[in-house]
């Protein structure tokens, strides 16, 4: 098994789970005491935050490459950015082997038969058009929450739920997001920020949801077992 390199801390409480389910699926394939090889560069996320809403993208870029030059020297084989948000950056690591978090949706999606999905994430994740245009080109539909919608997704990711908080009121909040989303006409819905599957799981709502940490998690494993 290769070598992941997780490129996490975006926010910590989502980088526990990256680690905990990829140790858990490589123990299942390999069996015994296997665990999965895997470094970890986690930032410190106030700044990376701060960044994000300053739009200073092209210093988030040069953060990512510099933790990806660094798992690289330590030696990670394959890269793992643990946040749908940051996928922004990752034209800049075109020259390391990127398991990207839409091309894991999307298969995901695609296996599911679904082809209008609703996206939940940061307001920068929801307006990204490369994210989109990734499932778009899938021939995936994708609905967004209108404004005041978004606004809230905002509130309870960067107010509560990337500082550990997870509020019962968010959770009421996200299921009436999800519902307008199933009015619009979706299928299937996105929790397209690697923390919304601490307030909704399979089972609390009425319709098919995509964990993107748990797939994306699911993606670096096949990744990491593949030796061609
Ligand atoms: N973890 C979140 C995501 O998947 C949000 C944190 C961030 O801004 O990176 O988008």
């Amino acid at each position: 098994m290769r070598t992941i390199g997780l490129i996490g801390g975006m926010s910590w409480k989502s980088t526990i789970d990256y680690y905990r389910y990829i140790n858990q699926e490589s123990n299942a394939i390999l069996g015994g005491l296997h665990s999965a090889p895997v470094l970890l560069h986690s930032f410190d996320f106030g700044p990376i935050a701060d960044m994000q809403h300053a739009d200073d993208w092209s210093g988030l870029d040069v953060a990512i490459l510099g933790a990806a030059k660094g798992l690289e020297a330590a030696g990670a084989e394959i890269m793992l950015i643990c946040t749908n948000t940051m996928h922004r950056c990752a034209p800049v690591l075109a020259g390391f082997e990127l398991v990207h978090i839409v091309d894991s949706l999307t298969d995901a999606i695609v296996d599911a038969d679904i082809d209008h999905v609703g996206l939940l994430g940061t307001t920068f994740t929801m307006g990204d058009d490369d994210y989109r245009g990734r499932l778009e080109a899938a021939g995936i539909n994708v609905s967004v929450p209108d404004a005041d919608g978004q606004e809230e997704m905002d509130d309870m990711i960067y107010g509560r739920l990337t500082r550990g908080v997870v509020d019962l009121d968010d959770r009421e909040t996200l299921r009436g997001i999800i519902a307008s989303l199933v009015d619009d006409g979706v299928d299937g819905v996105i929790l397209g920020c690697t923390e919304l599957p601490l307030l909704v799981a399979a089972g609390d709502v009425d319709i098919t949801l995509f964990d993107s940490t748990r797939i994306h998690a699911h993606a670096a494993v096949a990744a990491a077992m593949r030796t061609d």
